[in-house]
């Protein structure tokens, strides 16, 4: 007789392991099942946010991010400090602690839950059977009332330029390197081509990134990605639109990368090359036969609005099913169905999911850009407050980039707000805050915001968005 649990969860990333958390909070037994290994061999819970991912990314775009301005900041602060050198190895180090202590810090939350940890790979079987097979390659059966499968995401690899693991690398590699390279390309100016594009300009490499689309973040406001696109090529991000790679090939320790653009045929030498074109769902080896679980045309399982996937009792949530494929919104999906599966109301609102890009200034944006406001035809109204006209950016020697909010001009209701400069990613958070209440421009307007603080920036565009602005020209 197969060991039994009232919830088994087939993967422990950011999308799988609150998902396990929550279940055992709703006093279930549950299992999660987890095979992820780390470059050393170690095995981890955390999935790639923690391991490969938004974690030590995040490490290293801090630590670069201090070198940079130690170099360039620190003397019109009148701080002298001498000369200022790399140490990558300790940065390394750091950033492998901070991951440790985070992928650490799920292994205690999952035990003291009460979760049963299965270090191993998870393949699901009909009648909600999981075939579990150890690090040693035995095998066991479980069964499970539910089975929530949270088998994240992998890197897309060119076929052209295929991974080598040494020169041609994927984003996890790419946050670990050992020395930094003289000169890096990047395929593909998304979020991650970004991040990780800053974290080696900053650290002295010289960066070409490389994107086969004309626009530069096609997905964000086109305002913010025209100031974006202003910022980073300011700070000598070499960032080449319109850009089709053709092939990579290494020879002699270098790697030279072929693309078309509209000039004609072009090739750059570089040294290292990531490639960070998107990630794919990963189902790889999860499904059984007959199982019933279905796959897209695009590989991700398909699911309702409450991550059911048709078959009674099993559930996906996170990268491997639809929607942005972020770590935030992977979480909510894995409360809302350990909350569904206790009997609980739940829901995940996907209208207001925010995202975020780690670079310097900062991005973030929840709900409409002001194109897609026009698009759908509804009467909007703007507040672009900039950071130069904010005491605190200023102070902190950040006045850069600004704070716009669409919102509709009948209604008041905020549709949007989008904005670029330090803290984006923390200033998003009000915003959220208020769309997910429905506030209206009005509600901004009358909350009060410490003064000096970089969110007086967005309390001033709701109030510029009605030219009732203080600290600014109404236009
Ligand atoms: C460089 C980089 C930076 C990023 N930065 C951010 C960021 O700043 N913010 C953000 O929101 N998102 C970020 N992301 C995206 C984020 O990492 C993902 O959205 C998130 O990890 C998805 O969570 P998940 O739980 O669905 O999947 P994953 O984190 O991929 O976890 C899935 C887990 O399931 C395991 N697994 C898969 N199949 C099986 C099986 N059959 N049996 C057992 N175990 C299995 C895997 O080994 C893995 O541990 C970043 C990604 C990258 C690559």
């Amino acid at each position: 007789m197969a060991d039994s649990f009232d919830v088994i969860v087939i993967g422990a990333g950011p999308a799988g392991y609150p998902a396990a958390i929550r279940a055992a909070q709703n006093r279930l037994k549950v299992a999660i099942v987890d095979e992820w290994q780390n470059h050393d061999g170690s095995r981890a819970y955390g999935g790639t946010c923690l391991n490969a991912g938004c974690i030590p990314s995040k490490a290293m775009l801090e630590s670069s991010e201090l070198f940079h301005r130690a170099q360039s900041e620190f003397a019109l602060h009148g701080i002298g400090v001498g000369e200022i050198s790399l140490d990558l190895a300790t940065m390394q180090k750091r950033r492998a602690t901070v991951v440790k202590g985070m992928t650490n810090g799920v292994q205690l939350l999952l035990k003291s839950a009460g979760v049963t940890g299965l270090q191993g790979h998870g393949r699901l079987l009909p009648g909600k059977r999981v075939e579990f097979t150890a690090q040693d390659g035995t095998k066991k059966e479980f069964i499970g009332k539910h089975i929530v499968l949270a088998s994240g995401s992998a890197p897309m690899e060119l076929r052209t330029a295929p991974f080598d693991g040494r020169y041609i690398v994927d984003s996890w590699s790419a946050v670990e390197f050992e020395a930094v390279p003289r000169r890096l390309g990047v395929i593909g100016a998304g979020v991650i081509g970004l991040e990780l594009g800053s974290v080696w300009r900053r650290l002295g490499s010289e960066v070409i990134v490389l994107e086969a689309l004309e626009n530069f973040l096609a997905m964000a406001d086109a305002q913010l990605a025209r100031e974006a696109l202003r910022q980073f090529k300011k700070q000598g991000l070499d960032i080449r639109l319109g850009a089709k790679v053709g092939g990579a090939s290494v020879a002699n320790g270098a790697v030279t990368v072929k693309y078309g653009d509209k000039q004609g045929e072009q090739s750059i030498v570089v040294d290292k090359l990531v490639v960070a074109i998107g990630r794919r769902p990963y189902t790889q080896g999860l499904l059984g036969e007959g199982t019933g679980v279905e796959l897209d045309e695009r590989g991700f399982i398909k699911v309702d609005h409450e991550c059911r996937t048709g078959v009674d009792g099993v559930w996906a949530v996170g990268d491997v099913v639809r929607g942005p494929m972020l770590a935030h919104k992977g979480k909510e999906e894995g409360v809302m169905v350990a909350d569904l599966i206790a009997g609980h109301f739940s829901e995940v609102n996907y209208r207001v999911i925010p995202s975020v890009i780690y670079t310097a200034p900062e991005i973030a944006w929840v709900g409409q850009t002001e194109e897609q406001a026009k698009a759908a035809g509804r009467p909007y109204k703007m507040g672009v407050f900039p950071f130069t006209a904010n005491g605190r950016a200023r102070a902190m020697e950040a006045p850069v980039g600004f704070v716009k909010i669409v919102a509709d001009s009948k209604t008041d209701e905020i549709l949007g707000v989008h904005i670029i400069g330090a803290m984006a990613g923390e200033l998003i958070a009000e915003a959220v805050l208020a769309m997910e209440y429905s506030a209206s421009c009005e509600d901004l307007q009358r909350t009060i915001h410490a003064h000096p603080t970089l969110s007086e920036a967005t309390h001033e565009a709701a109030l510029l968005a009605d030219k009732r602005s203080i600290d600014t020209i109404n236009r």
